[in-house]
């Protein structure tokens, strides 16, 4: 997960055994570039995506990355799993061991799944503070009435975490399909929501994170990496 933040000074001189002295020199003679550019100030922050070349030469060049898959019923959201294949086991890439989950769908579920090697992006994206909204079409096994949007809208205490959930948009679709907007991302959450009114979930699918859709033309089991553009919009309001 490479993205700490460290002084430049520091990680040119652990990368190349050279004393503190040494580096600030060669930050004088513009020997160091950041990113393609100069680097000059011993106390840069860079960060583990940050290129770094020295004389032309690599000391680091990894790249973020970001992916979205269409994760099918059955396959675990976990990056290792004794029992069942895992979302990792769905990726065919070399590096596909760099990668965490961003935001889990219980092993029933569907739907948009996003991977990372970006622990800072990810860490945005499920940080409670931020508030990002996930959408998820659900199946019940019983009728839907007009009482479901009241109680989601208003939030239902979970006497185990001891919390009221945020409010929910729940939109009827027909008789026994909703579309639900949350917020948050408790264990198990709209089937616990679901339950209070004894009505099972058949199918849980999730088609939106933020403003990010998932792709249509995904099958089950197939991702691919997000745009740049894709990569930011699900924080923009
Ligand atoms: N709520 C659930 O109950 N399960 C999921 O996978 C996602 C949200």
């Amino acid at each position: 997960m490479p993205s700490k933040r460290f002084r430049l000074d520091r990680f040119i001189s652990k990368k190349t055994g050279v004393n503190p002295r040494a580096v600030k020199l060669m930050l004088a003679q513009g020997r160091i570039t950041v990113d393609s550019a100069p680097a000059l100030n011993s106390d840069q922050i860079i960060n583990g995506f940050s290129h770094v070349l020295l004389d032309g030469r690599v000391l680091q060049a990894n790249t973020a990355v970001h992916l979205m898959l269409h994760k099918p019923v059955g396959v675990v959201s976990a990056t290792r799993d004794a029992r069942h294949k895992t979302v990792l086991d769905l990726l065919a890439r070399a590096d596909r061991d760099s990668f965490h989950i961003a935001g889990r769908l219980d092993l029933n579920s569907s739907g948009l799944l996003l991977l990372t090697n970006d622990g800072e992006w990810s860490r945005k994206l499920t940080s409670p503070d931020n508030k990002i909204s996930k959408v998820y079409r659900v199946r019940l096994k019983n009728p839907i009435n007009e009482e479901y949007i009241h109680a989601f809208a208003q939030g239902m205490y979970f006497p185990y975490e001891g919390i009221t959930t945020r409010p929910a948009v729940l939109t009827i679709i027909s008789e026994y399909m909703a579309e639900v907007s949350l917020t948050e991302g408790r264990y198990h959450q709209i089937k616990r929501m679901f339950g209070r009114f004894r009505n099972p979930v058949l199918e849980l699918h999730r088609t939106a994170i933020g403003r990010l859709q998932l792709d249509a033309t995904l099958a089950p089991g197939e991702s691919r990496e997000l745009t740049n553009a894709e990569a930011v919009c699900w924080y923009e309001k």
